[in-house]
C-alpha cells in the first residue's frame, strides 16, 4: 500500500508529486501516467509562455497562482539549469474597440500588482519596428520556457526523493473505501491512503470513476499553430499578443518567441471532436456524441456560434488565419507560415453552459481532483502543487 498515488504525468501531476515527496520524505508514493513519457499532452503542446497575470480577475485563483507561479517557475529553472528568457510581452491594440478594452486590462494589471508600461503608437514602433498598433501595454515579467523540460526535471526530483513513476499505465477505475483508495490499471490494482488526480483532458472521466457526478464536462479546444520561416526568427523582440475579447476564455492568436529561438503564430481555438485529437481529421464518435449531447456544451455553442464559426473558417483557410496576425504584423505573407503541431486545451463547461473560468478542484475524503486547469496552469504549476498538498495535509491530519 502506498501513502499517496498521483494520477497524471503532466506538469500539475509532476509538481504535486514533487511537493508531496518534499513534504513527506518518509512516505511511499507512486505516480501513474498512461503515456510512454511525461508531458505528452497539454504540458508538452503549449506556447511555453511564463505568464505574468495580466488577464485574470483580481482575487481569483488564476490571478494568485499565476503571479506566484511566474516567480516560482523562474526560480525552479535557475535551480535546475533549465533555460528560460524573461523577454517581456506587448499587448497591442489595433483599433478603437481594442483601445477601450486595453484600458480595462491596464486597470486589471494594476489590481493584480504587475509592473507595466503604457506605450503610444510611436513608442510601440520604436520597440517593435515590425508591429503596427494604436497603442500597447508592455509587461516586462512575462517570459518563455519549455514546460515539458520542467515536468521532466520535477519527475527527476520526485524520483531522487524516493517516489516511483510508472509510465504506460492507464487508470481505468477508482474506488474510494473508508481507509484507502484503490486504482485499477491493466497492471493490476494498486492502493494508497490518498489519491490526487491531475488528468487534464480526462479530468471529468476520472471524477466519474470515483462515482461522483462532476457537474461539468471537459470540452476539448484544439489550438493550431504555425511556425514562422527561420529568416523571421528575429521579427519581434517580445511576445506579441492581441487585446482579447473579454467574453472569451482564450487570448487570441499571438506571436510567440519560443525558447529554441523560433517564432510561432497561434494558437486559435477550434472545438475538437476527439479529446486527444491533435490533427484536424481526428474524430472520435463517442467523444463527439458525448460533447454534442451535453446540455452545457450545447448552450455554449448556441451562445458563441459566431466566434466559433470564425475559428473554424480561420482553421480551414490559412489566408484567414494570416489575416488575424496581419492586423498587428502586416509584413507576414502566406509563405511565411509553416506547419507546426497543435495542442488541445481541456476547458471545463458546466451543465448550465458556463465556460468555467477559474481553476477548479473537487475533493472527497481521500482524494483531491484537479478539474479545470487551463492556461495559465503551466505557469502556475508550482503554487498549484503546493495548494494541492495543503489539501492533502488536511485530509491526512483530519
Ligand atoms: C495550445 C495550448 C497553449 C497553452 N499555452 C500556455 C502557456 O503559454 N502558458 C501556460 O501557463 N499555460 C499554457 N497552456 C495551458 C497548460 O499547458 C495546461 O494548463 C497545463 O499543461 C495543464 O497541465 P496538466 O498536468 O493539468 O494536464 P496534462 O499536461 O494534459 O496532463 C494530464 C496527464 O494525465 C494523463 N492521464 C489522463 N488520464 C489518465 C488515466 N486514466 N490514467 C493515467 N494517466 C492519465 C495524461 O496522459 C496526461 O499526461 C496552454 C495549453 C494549450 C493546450
Amino acid at each position: 500500500m502506498y501513502d499517496f498515488i498521483v494520477l497524471g504525468g503532466g506538469i500539475l501531476g509532476m509538481s504535486t508529486a514533487m511537493e508531496l515527496a518534499r513534504t513527506y520524505p518518509d512516505r511511499r508514493m507512486l505516480l501513474l501516467e498512461k503515456e510512454e513519457d511525461l508531458a505528452r499532452h497539454q504540458s508538452g503542446h503549449n506556447s511555453g509562455v511564463i505568464h505574468a497575470g495580466v488577464y485574470y480577475a483580481p482575487g481569483s485563483l488564476k490571478a494568485k497562482f499565476c503571479t506566484e507561479g511566474n516567480r516560482a517557475t523562474k526560480q525552479f529553472c535557475q535551480e535546475h539549469g533549465i533555460r528560460y528568457d524573461t523577454c517581456g510581452k506587448l499587448l497591442v491594440a489595433t483599433n478603437d474597440l481594442e483601445m477601450e478594452r486595453m484600458r480595462g486590462l491596464w486597470e486589471r494589471t494594476q489590481a493584480n500588482g504587475l509592473e507595466r508600461e503604457w506605450l503610444c503608437a510611436e513608442e510601440l514602433r520604436e520597440r517593435e519596428p515590425n508591429i503596427t498598433g494604436v497603442g500597447a501595454i508592455f509587461v516586462p515579467s512575462s517570459g518563455i520556457v519549455d514546460y515539458a523540460a520542467i515536468a521532466r526535471a520535477m519527475g527527476q526530483e520526485f524520483e531522487r526523493l524516493g517516489g516511483e513513476i510508472l509510465l504506460s499505465c492507464e487508470v481505468s477505475g477508482v474506488e474510494e473505501r473508508p481507509n484507502e483508495v484503490v486504482v485499477k490499471t491493466a497492471r493490476g490494482e494498486m492502493s494508497a491512503r490518498h489519491l490526487v488526480t491531475c488528468a487534464g483532458l480526462m479530468a471529468d472521466r476520472v471524477v466519474r470513476m470515483l462515482g461522483k457526478d462532476p457537474g461539468f464536462t471537459i470540452c476539448p479546444f484544439r489550438g493550431e499553430y504555425y511556425q514562422l520561416a527561420p529568416e523571421h526568427n528575429r521579427i519581434v523582440n517580445h511576445l506579441i499578443y492581441p487585446i482579447p475579447d473579454p467574453s472569451m476564455p482564450f487570448l487570441g492568436v499571438h506571436l510567440t518567441r519560443m525558447i529554441d529561438g523560433s517564432v510561432t503564430v497561434g494558437p486559435n481555438a477550434v472545438l475538437a471532436l476527439k479529446r486527444e485529437g491533435y490533427r484536424k481529421r481526428d474524430v472520435s464518435l463517442p467523444d463527439t456524441a458525448a460533447l454534442l449531447t451535453h446540455p452545457g456544451v450545447l448552450k455554449v455553442l448556441q451562445k458563441h456560434w459566431r466566434p466559433g464559426l470564425k475559428e473554424i473558417r480561420n482553421s480551414m483557410f490559412k489566408g484567414r488565419y494570416l489575416d488575424e496576425v496581419r492586423k498587428y504584423c502586416p509584413g507576414l505573407t502566406l509563405e511565411d507560415l509553416k506547419a507546426y503541431p497543435a495542442g488541445v486545451r481541456a476547458q471545463a463547461v458546466s451543465r448550465e453552459g458556463r465556460l468555467v473560468d477559474d481553476f477548479l478542484f473537487v475533493n472527497s475524503r481521500r482524494t483531491v481532483n484537479v478539474c479545470n486547469a487551463p492556461s495559465p496552469a503551466a505557469t502556475s504549476a508550482i503554487p498549484i502543487g503546493k495548494h494541492i498538498v495543503a489539501k492533502v495535509r488536511q485530509q491526512v491530519e483530519g
